[in-house]
């Protein structure tokens, strides 16, 4: 299986580790609700067909990603960046026709 990962291009599957499902709602940290706590870790689906999942480019940019997959056929027909990156527009670290975007969002020179 291939995944297009927005940084380093179409790899193999085998460069990444899964994280989940990526549509779970977590509770900000200051929320007590054990119940919704308990939801947020344990209650999962196994859903049949277009599903979002966080994989982990760990042998690669190690980046986090937002995967969609199709959970029946393998079928990926998207990768997105997660988290603080998910607005990165950029070629990748080194980009220096962008203005290496990456580095503006860190904050270095
Ligand atoms: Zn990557």
């Amino acid at each position: 299986m291939l995944i297009p990962c927005p940084v380093c291009g179409l790899r193999d599957s085998g460069e990444f580790t899964t994280g989940g499902d990526a549509s779970i709602v977590r509770p900000t940290f200051d929320n007590p609700d054990e119940a919704a706590w308990a939801a947020a870790v344990y209650d999962r689906v196994n859903p049949l067909g277009a599903h979002e999942e966080y994989w982990h480019h760990v042998h690669g940019c190690r980046h986090w990603l937002i995967v969609a997959r199709d959970t029946q056929s393998h079928a990926i027909s998207g990768a997105r960046l997660a988290g603080a990156w998910a607005d990165y527009q950029g070629d990748g670290p080194g980009d220096k026709q962008n203005g290496n975007k990456q580095d503006d969002k860190t904050g270095a020179a």
